[in-house]
């Protein structure tokens, strides 16, 4: 029997997650180390979009963790941590995280997904993953509306000598001759 006949069988036909019948597919929890029906779940196209750590999650969407949660198959119950670990600014979240007990081999194995904070946290970077320093020159690579500015920074616009600020996914800079907040995502250091 296949992984994905053994994952049918499984989960009923089901998303392992929310229960959806809708492009059901294999997904291979990474790391990917050993691809068998263990390591893996089936999930439906909404689901999957969702898993990538840069996606962004619709927290709504998530409540189904509340059921999924509770599973009895480790692989199901990784996922499930994951991302609520992801989701934990919802306080329901957060809730359902402190009551999800999982076996010591399946937290290691959970862990395992979860970059670490430095890789996170501490360091800004660009669209590109390129390190951002203070005094860097950044390209936006969008046009981006400056609230309470009143105009629009143009996709292209050269922003140099930027400073880093607390939050990683924020530099300020001086775009028009005022000082604004740019999200990382939306720039390019320049070369
Ligand atoms: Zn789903």
């Amino acid at each position: 029997m296949s992984i994905e006949q053994t994952l049918l069988q499984r989960s009923n036909s089901k998303c392992e997650l929310c229960g959806s019948e809708s492009e059901l597919k294999t997904y291979d929890i990474p790391p990917v180390d050993i691809a068998d029906a263990e390591h893996a779940i089936l999930a439906c196209g909404n689901c999957r979009t969702q898993f990538d750590v840069g996606a962004d999650l619709d927290a709504n969407h998530w409540r189904c963790l509340n059921d999924s949660m509770w599973t009895p198959i480790p692989a199901v119950q990784v996922m499930a941590w994951r991302l609520l670990k992801r989701l934990d600014s919802e306080g329901w979240a957060q809730d359902l995280l402190d009551m999800l007990y999982l076996e010591e081999e399946v937290q290691t194995w959970a862990e395992a997904g979860v970059p670490t904070e430095a890789d996170d946290t501490v360091t800004s970077k660009d669209s590109n993953g390129a390190t951002l320093l203070a005094g860097d020159t950044v390209t936006l690579i969008k046009d981006l509306d400056v609230k309470g500015a009143g105009f629009t920074a143009k996709r292209g616009t050269v922003v140099k000598n930027i400073s880093l600020t607390n939050n990683p996914e924020h530099i300020e800079g001086r775009v028009n001759g005022t000082r604004i907040v740019l999200l990382t995502k939306f720039l390019k250091k320049a070369n």
